[in-house]
């Protein structure tokens, strides 16, 4: 598992730099196509890259962009294909776009690796989420020792997290009696099957697959909050200290601590600018539409989508509008 991990990472560096993207210019009459790269369909990257294509795509006439959303395994397939041109846009957990921005994590191995790399804006919060069968006697992280667990799929935001989170708890693979690697749609109903114990997922919240497992059999959210976790949260800026809303999902009334990072709309500098803003303008002058696409956008606010959790530079298109508007000030890293 480790070496697709790693393999998907080489793609990165392999490709850096490559894209042959190209775009129309701004006659709206000329149709450019953009595609956003999200996650699995039962989790909020995809409703949120629908929710933002919609609103581009509504206002087509104006600029002749034409958005689509795919389907992904997740984050680092998102991050990976940017830098093959596959793709214009993707979603990115901010953990991820901090490593794949600054060649900080052994798997992005040269700092020039991700340097075209750029911020569009960021989302909602995602809480790093370890959903268990009630009967398998899981009701805190140590707890996950000794039991089948999915660590979800390589190249998904929630198996790279889990990498990052056993290093800290000193944990192998082999410590689980068996570790599973289901895509982010197979997951509850692995969990609900009894194929496998628990699984871990970084998804904002509510989210389709915690709907899905929790309404189909018993599942409990379970903490995570050791003090492993709180050194991961204080060392490393890109994590936070998160809850799980109470009363969000059946048969869990309690907020759940856990740790979590933010979910961040990242592109590439081979991106023309013009294509970025309309897609900018689209969403913030639409905000409030916005934000009622999906329950999981509830707090956000212009504000912080400009700044929060964006390692990578702001790609030119994004940072005009945002000038215009008075969000950031032009003299603002
Ligand atoms: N954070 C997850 C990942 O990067 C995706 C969550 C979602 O689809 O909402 O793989």
């Amino acid at each position: 598992m480790l070496s697709e991990h790693k393999g998907l990472m080489a793609a990165w560096l392999l490709v850096a730099g490559l894209s042959t993207t190209a775009f129309a210019q701004s006659d709206p009459s000329m149709s450019t196509s953009i595609t956003i790269g999200t996650g699995g369909v039962t989790g909020v990257y995809y409703p949120a890259g629908g929710a933002i294509c919609r609103l581009v795509n509504r206002t087509r006439s104006e600029h002749g962009v034409r958005c689509a959303v795919r389907a992904t395994g997740g984050t680092v397939v998102n991050l990976t294909a940017l830098q093959t041109g596959e793709l214009e846009l993707g979603l990115a957990q901010s953990d991820w776009q901090h490593h794949a921005y600054l060649g900080t994590s052994e798997s992005f191995v040269h700092e020039e690796s991700g340097a075209d790399l750029r911020s569009v804006f960021s989302l909602h919060s995602e809480s790093f989420t370890v959903l268990a069968r009630a009967d398998a006697g899981i009701t805190k992280l140590d707890d996950l020792k000794g039991k089948r667990v999915n660590v979800g799929s390589p190249g998904s935001g929630q198996y790279a997290t889990m990498q990052v989170l056993m290093e800290a708890k000193g944990w192998e693979l082999d410590d689980f009696r068996e570790a599973r690697t289901f895509g982010p749609v197979e997951q509850a109903s692995a969990l609900c099957d009894n194929r496998i114990d628990a699984t871990v997922y970084t998804v904002g919240h509510p989210s389709g697959v915690v709907q899905e497992a929790t309404t189909t059999c018993d599942v409990r959210i379970v903490e995570v909050d050791d003090e492993q976790v709180r050194s991961l949260v204080e060392e490393r800026s890109y994590y936070r200290f998160s809850t799980i809303p109470a009363g969000m999902y059946k048969g869990n009334q309690g907020e759940v601590n856990s740790f979590g990072v933010v979910a961040t709309l990242v592109t590439h500098s081979g991106v023309p600018d013009q294509v970025i803003y309309a897609l900018v303008k689209a969403v913030f002058t639409n905000l409030d539409t916005f934000k009622g696409l999906h329950p999981a956008f509830a707090e956000l606010t212009p504000e912080a989508m400009v700044r929060e959790a964006l390692t990578a530079p702001l790609h030119p298109g994004a940072r005009q509008f945002y000038e215009e508007k008075g969000l950031i000030r032009p003299e603002e890293g």
